[in-house]
């Protein structure tokens, strides 16, 4: 793993815009990646390089507008996963989830396609995730906790769902509306992570030591 400065933007990265909730390839199912190349290799960096810019703690190929089945991923966790990763035309199987209101305190999560929105969730606690890496060799791993809502909402962005759309019916209708608001929900809208001003208004007082916020998935 290379060692990255917190913060350091150099010259090698290549951000790219984040699109926003609206843009059909955000709401639609991802394809198959059919070759592990260099073309791929790039494209892994770059996610890595966007998502760093935003401070996210994942991010998948459709948001920087590719219809592609893979994210990125940097969460320290409890369950011997390396903390910074891709994986690439994953499949999972998760825990039943719990059929309880979610907490506000402990549930609220947020995403680089909606942004500068939080609301609150219900997650599986565990996520059994199998795929490949960006060379092809397979990987498996189970998630727990704060890690397996990251890899729920990854996954659920290569079949074009969106964390917005699985909330209860009272946040929905926050969400709908904060979404009307901005005047999203139709194509063309993107934010330029490291360019634009936060929009999830980080400092680097709620951040870790790698600037990522692990609500932000
Ligand atoms: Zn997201």
């Amino acid at each position: 793993m290379e060692f990255r400065q917190p913060g350091c933007l150099t010259s090698a990265m290549a951000v790219r815009p984040v699109v926003i909730t609206g843009d059909p390839v955000l709401h639609r199912p991802a394809s198959r990646v059919g070759s592990f190349d260099g073309e791929l290799a790039d494209i892994v960096e770059d996610m890595f390089d966007t998502m760093d810019a935003a401070h996210g703690v994942g991010l998948a190929a459709p948001q920087i507008g590719l219809g592609l089945r893979l994210f990125v991923y940097e969460m320290a966790n409890d369950d011997g996963v390396p903390p910074r990763g891709v994986v690439v035309n994953p499949i999972m199987a998760l825990s039943k989830v719990p059929q309880a209101r979610p907490d506000p305190d402990l549930e609220t999560e947020g995403c680089l396609s909606v942004p500068g929105e939080s609301f609150p969730l219900k997650r599986a606690e565990q996520a059994r995730v199998t795929g490949f890496d960006v060379d092809g060799q397979p990987l498996e791993f189970e998630a727990t906790g704060w890690f397996a809502r990251c890899m729920q909402h990854e996954f659920d962005h290569l079949n074009g769902k969106l964390y917005v759309d699985r909330l209860d019916e009272r946040h929905s209708k926050k969400a709908r509306k904060a979404i009307r608001n901005n005047g999203w929900g139709a194509p063309g809208h993107s934010w330029m992570p490291g360019v634009d001003v936060d929009p999830f208004g980080h400092d680097d007082d709620d951040l870790d030591e790698g600037g990522h916020d692990e609500h932000l998935v």
